[in-house]
């Protein structure tokens, strides 16, 4: 089969691969849409899990299923699929402590386009296709269904892990895919205000969309001086960190009201360490709690995303600025996510209807 590959740091290009083979409980999928990650431009261009040679890329899929394993019983040939981008071993002892994100060792539960050929391919494997897939739904759309995979959970994560009460304050740092996800979940769990902090117009739109109340614009100076002049020196009960750099931790200590929770789902690539701010983390006596997370996967994770979607609590059209036809496309969508054009907030490629 053919595939769209990480060839070696900064080197993509097509390859051919064996297709791949299901074990008794696994899945063979084909690809009806695919989207490119941020995290795929951190695999390739920044090297961020290491060297990959020849690997398959990307890990946002919806699909139709063309073979199961023996054991396989609540999915056969031609059903049509969501594919979480966590796909974890639910057979291990960290899924059974709650964080199947870890199976089997930190972060494992990622295995596409890490350990091992990712979706874009004209076929990919799937691990425990029973605990792994959720049917699709007809009244979802291809490009909003895949942006479920991965976008939605990620942000809705962070929501999750900040812990949003009804009438909280929350600032949500970086307004691309994941941060917009991350303010239609704060909404969703009943925040207050929601400061979205970006720059491009048309993560700003969307994210006054979603459910911002506030924009700060980081191009525009400090943001922790404009998040504390927006709430009178009074700071945020939540922060949920979805984009930026490492520096962004110290602005969310600063910014988080005591007693209150810095949520990260972004990925911090440079430095042996992430500082936080002595004096506002109170010394370290403040009660503000750092949280940080792997997006949730698996079919219960991907079966709840969907009746939010399907009942029109949120509306994931607007993730999706740019939709290619045909396979052959994937090259051109992953150097979109590379290059982020100022319009870009998502693309797809749907690869068959
Ligand atoms: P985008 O690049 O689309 O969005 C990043 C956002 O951060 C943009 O709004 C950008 O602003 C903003 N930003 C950039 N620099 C700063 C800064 N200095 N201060 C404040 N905001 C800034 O990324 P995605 O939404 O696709 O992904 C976000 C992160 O989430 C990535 O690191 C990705 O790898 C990670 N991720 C994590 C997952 C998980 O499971 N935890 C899963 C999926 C992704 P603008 O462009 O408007 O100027
Ligand atoms: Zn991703």
């Amino acid at each position: 089969m053919k595939g769209f590959a990480m060839l070696s740091i900064n080197n993509v290009g097509w390859i051919e691969k064996e297709n791949p083979v299901a074990g008794p409980y696994d899945a063979i999928v084909r690809p009806l849409a695919i989207s490119p990650c941020t995290s795929d431009i951190h695999t390739v261009f920044e090297g961020a899990i290491g060297d990959r040679h020849n690997m398959v890329l990307g890990h946002e899929a919806v699909g139709e299923v063309v073979e199961v394993g023996s054991e396989v019983k609540d999915f056969k040939p031609g059903d049509r699929i969501v594919v979480p981008a966590i796909t974890p071993d639910w057979r291990s002892l960290e899924a059974q402590a709650g964080f199947h994100q870890h199976s089997n060792g930190m972060l494992s539960g990622w295995k596409f386009s890490n350990f091992k050929d990712g979706v874009f391919g004209e076929y990919f494997h799937v691990n425990d296709a029973d605990m792994n897939l959720a049917l699709l739904p007809d009244e979802i759309s291809l490009e909003s269904a895949v942006m479920i995979t991965d976008m939605m959970t990620t942000g809705f994560h962070g929501a999750e892990m900040a812990d949003i009460q009804l009438g909280s304050s929350v600032a949500v740092i970086g307004i691309g895919a994941v941060g917009l996800m991350a303010i239609a979940g704060s909404k969703l769990r009943g925040a207050g205000r929601i400061i979205g902090v970006g720059s491009r117009p048309v993560c700003v739109e969307a994210a006054e969309f979603y459910g911002a109340t506030d924009i700060v614009n980081y191009r525009n100076g400090d943001i922790v001086k404009q998040i504390m002049d927006l709430t009178n020196g009074k700071g945020v009960d939540r922060v949920i960190m979805a984009g930026g750099g490492v520096e962004t931790l110290a602005q969310a200590v600063a910014v988080v009201k005591p007693g209150g929770v810095v949520s990260n789902v972004n990925y911090h690539g440079s430095g042996d360490t992430l500082p936080i701010p002595r004096l506002e983390w109170g010394c370290g006596m403040a009660h503000k709690k750092i949280m940080g997370g792997l997006c949730p996967g698996g079919r219960l994770r991907m079966e709840m995303l969907i009746d939010l979607v399907k009942y029109n609590r949120v509306d994931l059209s607007k993730l999706v600025t740019h939709v290619f036809n045909g396979f052959e496309h994937v090259e051109e969508a992953l150097l979109l996510m590379k290059d982020k054009p100022r319009d870009l907030i998502k693309p797809v490629v749907i690869i068959d209807k």
